[in-house]
């Protein structure tokens, strides 16, 4: 369901999770559907559109069409059980032989599946600088590039790939490009009205907003023949989000436009006072001028510029553990998006063969006291 159809803004849509009500008993808050199965018609068919629970659901649905208004995505939106079901699912998609390009700097965990399982399933992929336009165009193989998978901003540089201009470049070859649009969220980058064919999120992140949930979510620009082997893999597979974390994923997404106004107000503050910091080497946020993507970042987001920033600490790695060892208010623990603030040191994480520098701390930054937060890392990073 898109807004254009609506009168009210997308904001007000949101609040309301639509403004749906529940036509028996005229609750403003849809019930949960926990029903597996559906009764059929005498005449032998299933009229109200609802078979089995592993395809379909009327709580996911509800979330959904949120989702789908808030991406203005034609195709419609789909829960996935988490964010790697609902990225792995883009590329079940396509064929044994196809050849994907891919951001190196993203999301660790969706690297390692695609060095490790994409590639035992004949999938053939490059890791590629895609901040880079035209190191992008060299990448990509005209007639072989089945798709274009780019994460901006990305983990944990908060890089910033130009979606416009890769859609560009993938369509010029013939690919599709997805955008995993976890960290902008739809507050900040709309990727399908940038020309992307497909945005993913972590819904785990600030869609859901309250660290509850494990939730992954899609988006498709066009209900074409991809879009639909992307839904059959979601039913065949099982894939789909349970009834319960679909609510809970509907309910926090009611605040994501007072959430992510604070917490990109907050970032963006947190950033600018980090940044003349005496133990602080440098930030890394793409809402500061000198952050290398920010013009492209100026352009393709609006509303702020989201909740992650990275800071580098300047006496190395040693002291950028002992500092996240020392916080009292940020919480140290990996994730994002949620109200609460989290730090972490990154490279312990991600591993050998990380882009991410051993001296970073990641920073998400929740809705707490914005002084409260400075005063807290502050403290922590003087020792
Ligand atoms: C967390 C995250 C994912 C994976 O989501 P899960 O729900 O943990 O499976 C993918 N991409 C980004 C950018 C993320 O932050």
């Amino acid at each position: 369901m898109s807004s254009s159809r609506s009168p009210w803004s997308k904001r007000s849509l949101t609040a309301q999770a639509m403004g749906h009500v529940d036509p028996l008993t005229k609750a403003v808050v849809p019930p949960i559907h926990v029903a597996t199965t559906y009764i059929r018609d005498e005449d032998n068919a299933y009229s109200s559109g609802f078979v089995y629970g592993r395809p379909d659901n009327a709580t996911i649905r509800e979330a959904e069409g949120v989702l789908a208004m808030l991406e203005e995505a034609e195709a419609g939106a789909l829960l996935f059980s988490s964010g790697m079901a609902a990225a792995t699912a883009v590329f079940q998609a396509l064929d044994p032989g196809d050849h994907i390009v891919a951001s190196k700097v993203m999301y660790w965990a969706l690297r390692s599946w695609l060095m490790t399982e994409a590639v035992r399933w004949g999938l053939k992929v490059d890791f590629v600088e895609t901040d880079n336009l035209d190191a992008l165009r060299e990448a990509v193989k005209p007639g072989q590039t089945k798709l274009v998978w780019i994460e901006t901003p990305s983990n944990p540089l908060w890089t910033i790939t130009d979606i416009a201009g890769a859609a560009e470049i993938a369509h010029a070859a013939g690919a599709r490009l997805a955008v995993d649009s976890t960290t902008a969220s739809p507050i900040h980058t709309r990727p399908l009205n940038l020309g992307a064919d497909i945005v993913m999120h972590a819904a785990t992140k600030v869609l859901n907003g309250h660290s509850d949930v494990v939730a992954g979510a899609l988006a498709g620009a066009k209900a074409d023949a991809f879009w639909a082997r992307v839904v059959n893999i979601r039913k065949m597979q099982g894939a789909i989000l349970g009834p319960f974390e679909a609510y809970l994923l509907m309910r926090g997404m009611r605040t994501l436009h007072v959430r992510t106004a604070a917490q990109a107000k907050s970032a963006l503050d947190l950033a600018q006072r980090f940044s003349a910091h005496p133990k602080v080497a440098r930030v890394l946020y793409p809402g500061l001028p000198q952050h290398p993507g920010h013009d492209v970042a100026a352009r393709q987001m609006e509303n702020g510029f989201g909740y992650m920033l990275s800071i580098q600490v300047s006496d190395g790695e040693a002291a950028a553990i002992r500092t996240a060892a020392r916080v009292g208010l940020w919480k140290r623990a990996t994730s994002l998006g949620g109200v609460e603030s989290l730090i972490e040191h990154r490279a312990s994480v991600e591993g050998p063969g990380t882009p991410c520098p051993p001296d970073l701390l990641r920073l998400s930054t929740g809705i707490e006291d914005v002084e409260d937060l400075y005063r807290d890392l502050d403290e922590a990073l003087r020792g």
